[in-house]
């Protein structure tokens, strides 16, 4: 197991076994080769750390609570529930830590713009967040049936001086946000720095964002230590790219006795288009710069894909996530719209929580699991954005209307 963790994952090429790498245009490589040196440079200066820090705790609001559920734990008759509750840091979920760390990286690299592309929205607002805080231009691309479906954020990222551009090309979401983002930064990479916003993409963002992340899972290993005075039982995570889950996962790799399950979306069920779960039907492939798992036909063509939650509803997944299932060290299953609706509403009424859509996949795995677990089992969930940005399309959803 020690072997998941050495200093050689990734490789200098940035594969984790037979994932990863970097597959992009001429043009790319050599940017990618300037950000992986800054980067390795910046890991060494105890300054670039000591503000990262800095930023994380005085504007982010790290670090987070890890919060006992206690009348989820006591409803469910199992295993005692903690959450990570990445909910409360400013701008609402865990991507404003990668873009604090990668604002910082731009800074050192004398960069003046900022590009970056968004799903639901909330990497595009931390996103602009941190270029307004830095004073940064900044261009953020959007599919725009994501511009509809999450109108807020829209104005949020407007409202903090960025531009959104709404791409209309094919299925106009993720995918397509993430092709101009890379056109523009093609065009543009003289001045500008691309924040991606997940453990995707090629080398070397897949380890440089897991390692921002990361604060996630250091921080939770002391607070269940100082609590519990013993590692948990289980961490639950959902896995969009993957990036709130390895931030979890990662300080706890080496410990045989913790049991971790990423969750992804099962939209309407395991049937093609209807569902972005990659490793229920997905297969090895290249996309978006990596090599990795992913949703496609027998001809290699990316398949539509359905999910509920904006944030999860991609055909890719990042490259260490397929390796830690090829490993067995992380068992991946899925939640389904329905199940992720479900524990969306009863995280609220029974917590005084209501989670992201995607967060609400993790809760909606935990309801199952925590029953089959004795009750001096612990399980950690990694509660990583808050649902404001869902309330509307959840209403619509179970029929609330206004007036109420
Ligand atoms: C973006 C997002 C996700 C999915 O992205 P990962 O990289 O898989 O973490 C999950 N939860 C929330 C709240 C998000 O905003």
């Amino acid at each position: 197991m020690s072997s998941l963790v050495s200093e050689k994952l990734p490789d200098a090429q940035g594969h984790f076994g037979p994932y990863g790498g970097r597959y992009v245009p001429e043009t790319l490589m050599h940017p990618l080769q300037e950000l992986e040196d800054e980067y390795h440079r910046a890991q060494k200066d105890p300054e670039f750390q000591r503000e990262f820090e800095y930023y994380l705790r005085e504007f982010c609001g790290r670090p987070t609570p890890l919060y006992f559920a206690e009348r989820l734990t006591r409803e469910l008759g199992g295993a005692k529930i903690y959450l990570k509750r990445e909910d409360l840091l400013h701008t609402g979920a865990h991507k404003i830590n990668n873009c604090i760390g990668q604002i910082l990286l731009a800074r050192r690299m004398g960069k003046s713009r900022i590009i970056a592309e968004t799903g639901a929205g909330q990497h595009g607002v931390a996103t602009a967040t941190v270029a307004a805080m830095f004073g940064f231009k900044c261009v953020i691309y959007m599919g725009a049936v994501d511009c509809e479906r999450q109108a807020l954020n829209v104005y949020r990222m407007k409202m903090l001086g960025s531009e959104v551009v709404p791409v209309k090309a094919g299925q106009q979401t993720l995918k397509e946000a993430i092709n101009e983002a890379m056109r523009d930064w093609v065009t543009n990479v003289r001045t500008t720095h691309y924040i991606l916003g997940t453990v995707y993409g090629a080398h070397p963002y897949p380890v440089m964002v897991r390692n921002f992340q990361r604060v996630i899972g250091d921080e939770a290993r002391r607070q269940i230590l100082e609590k519990e005075e013993r590692l948990p039982d289980l961490l639950v995570a959902c896995v969009g790219g993957g990036s709130n889950a390895m931030g979890l996962f990662y300080p706890f790799l080496n410990d045989a006795s913790v049991k971790m399950i990423g969750v992804e979306a099962g939209g309407e069920g395991i049937v093609p288009n209807k569902h972005a779960a990659r490793f229920q039907g997905g297969s090895l492939g290249v996309l978006q710069g990596t090599r990795s798992y992913l949703l496609q036909d027998e001809y290699g063509q990316i398949q539509l894909t359905h999910s509920v939650s904006a944030g999860l509803d991609y055909a890719a997944v990042g490259p260490e996530h397929a390796w830690l299932r090829d490993q067995k060290r992380v068992e991946y299953t899925y939640a389904t719209d329905e199940q992720a609706l479900e524990a969306f509403m009863k995280l609220g009424r029974l917590e005084g929580i209501i989670p992201a859509l995607e967060s609400a996949h993790a809760i909606a795995e935990v309801i199952q699991r925590a029953p089959k677990l004795a009750k001096d089992k612990f399980i950690i969930v990694n509660l990583s954005g808050r649902g404001d940005k869902d309330v509307a399309q959840v209403a619509a959803k179970v029929g609330l209307r206004m007036p109420l």
